[in-house]
C-alpha cells in the first residue's frame, strides 16, 4: 500500500470510529438504532446492501450482505454498538467528543469497541467498492445490548429470529493483543472460547437470637464472614484441558508437569499473570451481602451472592463440590442458582480462518505466533456458537497501543487506541476478506 492510500484508509477509518464515538450509544439505555442507521448509510454508499432488524424500534441491528458466489465458507464480522456508560469524572476529555490526541483516538468505545466495528466496515467497504466478489456470504452484524445483554433485543434475538445469519465463521472483540514475552517470543492473543457463568446465592445458616444479650461465637454474620473469607483465599487446583494445552503449546512453554508449564507460562507477561489462573479455575467471586432483619436481631441467615465462571466442561455438581471444598467444615448453607449455567462453548483451531490469520500474522508480525484462549469474560461470540455452531475467532490485532493502557482504559476513563492500530485493524479485515475470496 501506498503513502497516499494508508492516507486515504486511515482517514476514512478514524472518521467512521469518531462518527460512531460521537453518537452516545451507552447501555442503559444504549439507543443504538441512530448508530445502526449511520453505518447502513456509509456501507450502502459502498454498494452494500443493508437492513435494520430488531423488536425494539430505538434499539435496532444493523445486518450488512455481500452475497457470495456460493462456493466458499461464509463469514460474520460482529460488533456491538453499544457502550458501557462514560461518567465523565475522571476523563481529561469528554467522553463522546471522539478527541485525537498524542496520536490516540480518546473516547468511550475507542477500545470497546466501535474502533472493531469501524475497522470491519471499512475493510468489507473497501472490498466492495474494489468489485471483491466473496465465494461465502459475508455478513456484518452491528448488534446491540451487548454490554447488559439483558434486554434480548440483540445477538440472541437475531441467532433465534434470524436463522439466515447462520454462517461458518465469525471475527469479534476478545483478542488480538501482541504479547511480547520473557523469553524473547511474541504471542497475538486469540479468543476461542469462554468460560460458563452463572450466579449463585449462598445462604449461611444461623441461629435467630435478639441482640440485646449476644453470643459472640454464634453470630450468623460470623459465619458470613469466615465464609467470604475462605471462599477468597481458596485456590482451586488448576485444570489443563485440550484447549489450555494448545495455548501452553503455542506460548512455546517447555516441557514439564502442568503445574510447572502454567507457572512459566504466567511468568512470561503481566496479562498472561492474570489469565492464565482463571483460564484454569472456576472462579466463585463474592459480589453482593444480603440480611432481611432489623438490627436489633441476629439474622437466622445471610445471603451472599458470587459470580461464577467455570471452565467449559464444568457442570453443576462440579461448582456445587467446588464450593463445599472452598467453605470447608463448621458453615452451614444452601446454595441457589440464580440463572442457569450458560456458556463454556469452544471454536476449534486449525481451521481454513485460523490459518488466514495465521498468514497475516506470519506477513505483518513475523516471528509472532497466535496464541489461543478460553476468555474469563462474555461475548456476543457465544450465541453464534451456540445456535448455529459459527467457528469464531476474537481477533482485530493491536500492534501499537501500549497493552496496559488498552485492557485498563476499557470500560475506564479516557479510553484509547492508537490511530495506527484502526489502520492495522482494517487491514488485518482486508487480508481476511482477499484471502478467503481467492482461497
Ligand atoms: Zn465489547
Amino acid at each position: 500500500m501506498g503513502a497516499d492510500d494508508r492516507a486515504a484508509l486511515e482517514a476514512e477509518v478514524v472518521g467512521l470510529a469518531r462518527d460512531l464515538i460521537r453518537i452516545d450509544t451507552s447501555n442503559p439505555p444504549g439507543n443504538e438504532t441512530p448508530a445502526a442507521e449511520f453505518l447502513a448509510g456509509y456501507l450502502g454508499e459502498a454498494g452494500i446492501e443493508c437492513e435494520l432488524a430488531g423488536p425494539d424500534p430505538a434499539r435496532l441491528n444493523l445486518i450488512a450482505r455481500l452475497p457470495g458466489t456460493g462456493d466458499g465458507p461464509s463469514l460474520m464480522l460482529m460488533a456491538h454498538t453499544d457502550v458501557v456508560p462514560a461518567p465523565p469524572d475522571n476523563w481529561t476529555v469528554p467522553p463522546f467528543e471522539a478527541t485525537v490526541r498524542d496520536g490516540h483516538l480518546v473516547g468511550r468505545g475507542a477500545v470497546d469497541m466501535k474502533n472493531e466495528l469501524a475497522a470491519r466496515a471499512v475493510a468489507m467497504a473497501g472490498f466492495s467498492r474494489s468489485g471483491g466478489r466473496p465465494r461465502g456470504d459475508v455478513i456484518l452484524v452491528a448488534e446491540s445490548d451487548e454490554e447488559r445483554n439483558t434486554a434480548g433485543v440483540g445477538m440472541s434475538w437475531l441467532v433465534r429470529e434470524r436463522p439466515d445469519l447462520k454462517c461458518d465463521f465469525a471475527l469479534n472483540e476478545g483478542g488480538g493483543q501482541l504479547l511480547d514475552l520473557a523469553d524473547g517470543g511474541r504471542v497475538m492473543t486469540v479468543s476461542i472460547g469462554e468460560k460458563k457463568v452463572t450466579s449463585l446465592r449462598l445462604r449461611i445458616k444461623g441461629t435467630s437470637a435478639h441482640a440485646s444479650i449476644p453470643d459472640r461465637e454464634k453470630n450468623t454474620l460470623l459465619s458470613v464472614s469466615r465464609a467470604i473469607e475462605r471462599l477468597l483465599s481458596h485456590d482451586f487446583e488448576p485444570e489443563v484441558s485440550d484447549s489450555v494445552r494448545a495455548s501452553l503449546d503455542a506460548i512455546g512453554a517447555p516441557s514439564g508437569s502442568d503445574t510447572e508449564r502454567l507457572e512459566w507460562a504466567a511468568g512470561q507477561h503481566s496479562v498472561l499473570a492474570d489469565l492464565v489462573p482463571v483460564m484454569t479455575r472456576m472462579t466463585i467471586t463474592p459480589t453482593g451481602l444480603e440480611t432481611f432483619e432489623p438490627s436489633n436481631v441476629i439474622p437466622p441467615f445471610a445471603d451472599i451472592v458470587c459470580d461464577c465462571r467455570a471452565l467449559p466442561g464444568q457442570d453443576e455438581d462440579d461448582i456445587r463440590g467446588h464450593l463445599a471444598e472452598a467453605l470447608g467444615p463448621g458453615i452451614e448453607y444452601d446454595v441457589e442458582f440464580l440463572e442457569p449455567l450458560a456458556g463454556g462453548f469452544e471454536s476449534p483451531v486449525g481451521t481454513v480462518l485460523w490459518s488466514i490469520c495465521e498468514q497475516y500474522v506470519e506477513e505483518r508480525f513475523p516471528g509472532t505466533a497466535l496464541l489461543p484462549m478460553v476468555t474469563p469474560g462474555f461475548t456476543d461470540s457465544h450465541w453464534v456458537r451456540q445456535a448455529f455452531g459459527t467457528v469464531a475467532y476474537g481477533l482485530a490485532p493491536v500492534a501499537d497501543t501500549d497493552v496496559d493502557v488498552y485492557l485498563d482504559s476499557m470500560h475506564g476513563a479516557d479510553e484509547r487506541l492508537m490511530v495506527s492500530d484502526l489502520v492495522t485493524m482494517t487491514g488485518f479485515h482486508r487480508f481476511v476478506l482477499d484471502r478467503m475470496a481467492s482461497g
